[in-house]
């Protein structure tokens, strides 16, 4: 049995439609397929929704717009007017819901979270049905009534077993016809409003998918030819990885690359499902294995350069600074109670100072922790200043055993420095398996540049071999 998800730019366009229906009828084995909105659709839906909130009555023009285009998906990619009209039945109910929703924020000039989860669960709930009904004897599964999440710190986050058992129950196996589901969307475990896992959580649904049912893969099917050395939209020659460990895919996508959703691979890492990275557009294409294999790996290999933007770096400074242990568990205690996480703790040369990266939307929120948790040492001057610096990135230079390569981090820095950019904070220790460092957000895509040319051209690591 097999998971597929298809990202919106598997299922923007009649054309790659039609892919997706090939890939999925010459499968010959029990599947699951697990479809985003149409692509570009969930961008659309929330500026809408801003739109019509904020008085802006061209939301009405939108909204036609985006029910002409998938009414035109429809007839492109179903045959026949009678399969036709028995899709456009199910999906108008779905496009006057969204109007509604649409008048009512306009109304009431003022967008709640909850609607904006209706709102855009309607994009996955119409692609889902027009995939099914493009597939002859598929069957369709509603995630609302199998995804379900509950409230963490204000945020919805998976009910992870309650999904396992709901999938396993609700999800018919072995019925020699593939079940098509939409991604992303879910229901309150508590309330059954409708929420979701987050933007490019539709990862994650195929992956919950895959680990409740045993899958012997999970194939995520998206719009290049696998996992690259590095973002390909930054880095014009990246390669594509053939090999790469669940930790190393981990860290990378933590570290910014795009091409999977971060928590998807913690679940079909903990049961063992090896993830492929594969192209719609190129079927034929190779495309990236993910999996255990740190024993089949050359030794020195770099998977991947990523970054993260929108990064904050907090400094905290005084005598009390220095005592590394105290002041980090506290800080991370005060940090993780509400949920928000670190990304690097930086290596100081003043030995007064403890730094950490952070995302910029925390930092706020962070700071206020802070000078709860450290209120008596700010009065009596143990802790003087708590100072934070914006308009940063975090880079990450990541590979299994890219802590062993003697001297990697100083090489790095070197280089960076040679070439003017400057490294605000670095930590040779954010992870088992990758090499972090801040710099100016600016600087970002000369430095992976940088960085990618050195590693993958110059061979400043060894020979970096890609489609192991
Ligand atoms: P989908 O709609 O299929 O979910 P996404 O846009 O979420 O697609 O993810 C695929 C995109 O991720 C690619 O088009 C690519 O531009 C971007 N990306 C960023 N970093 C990487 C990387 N290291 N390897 C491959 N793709 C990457
Ligand atoms: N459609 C959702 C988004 O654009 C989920 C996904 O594509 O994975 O974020
Ligand atoms: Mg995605």
């Amino acid at each position: 049995m097999i998971v597929l998800k298809f990202g919106g730019t598997s299922v923007g366009t009649p054309e790659s439609l039609a892919n997706v229906k090939n890939i999925v009828e010459s499968l010959g084995e029990d599947a699951v397929v697990v479809v985003s909105a149409l692509g570009g659709l969930t961008d659309r839906l929330i500026a809408t929704a801003r739109m019509a909130a904020g008085g802006d009555s061209s939301y009405a023009a939108e909204w036609e717009a985006m029910a002409a285009r998938h009414e035109n998906v429809v007839r492109a990619v179903i045959p026949g007017a009678d399969r036709q009209e028995a899709t456009m039945e199910a999906i108008r109910p779905l496009l006057r819901e969204l109007r509604r929703l649409y008048d009512g924020i306009s109304l009431i000039a003022d967008l709640p979270g909850k609607t904006l989860a209706q709102i855009v669960s309607l994009g996955e709930r119409m692609s889902s049905i027009i995939v099914t009904d493009m597939i002859p004897g598929a069957v369709h599964v509603d995630s609302l009534q199998v995804v379900k999440t509950e409230k963490w710190h204000n945020r919805d986050i998976a009910a992870v077993e309650l999904t396992d058992r709901l999938i396993r129950e609700k999800i018919p196996q072995a019925g020699g016809y593939p079940v098509i589901m939409g991604g992303f969307i879910s229901t309150d475990r508590n309330t059954g409003e409708i929420t979701n896992l987050g933007r490019g959580g539709s990862d994650y649904t195929a992956a919950l998918v895959a680990a409740a049912l045993d899958a012997d893969v999970l194939q995520i099917w998206t719009d290049v030819d696998g996992f690259l050395t590095a973002d390909p939209r930054v880095v014009k020659d990246a390669r594509v990885v053939g090999r790469m460990s669940f930790v190393e895919s981990m860290d990378l996508c933590t570290f910014g690359a795009k091409v999977i959703y971060p928590p998807t691979i913690y679940p079909v890492f903990h049961k063992n499902i090896p993830i492929r990275i594969l192209n719609t557009h190129r079927p034929e294409a190779s495309g990236t294995f993910i999996s255990d294999t740190r024993e089949k790996r050359p030794y020195g290999r770099v998977a991947g350069i990523s970054a993260l933007k929108d990064e904050a770096l907090v400094t905290l400074r005084g005598a009390m600074a220095g005592d590394a242990t105290e002041i980090s568990s506290r800080c991370f205690n005060a940090l993780a109670r509400q949920g928000l996480s670190v990304h690097l703790v930086a290596r100081s040369s003043a030995r007064d100072s403890f730094v950490f990266a952070i995302g910029r939307g925390d930092v706020a929120a962070a700071v206020r922790l802070l000078k709860e948790e450290f209120a008596p040492e700010l009065v009596d001057n143990q802790l003087e200043v708590i100072e934070v610096i914006e308009n940063l990135a975090t880079l990450a230079v990541v590979g299994d055993d890219i802590r062993r390569i003697p001297g990697a981090s100083e090489e790095i820095r070197r280089l960076l420095a040679e070439s003017g950019i400057r490294v605000a904070a670095y930590s040779d220790k954010a992870s088992e398996t990758s090499l972090t460092f801040v710099i100016d957000e600016a600087g970002v895509g000369d430095a992976i540049n940088l960085l990618h040319d050195a590693i993958y051209t110059l061979s400043v690591f060894g020979p970096q071999l890609t489609s192991d």
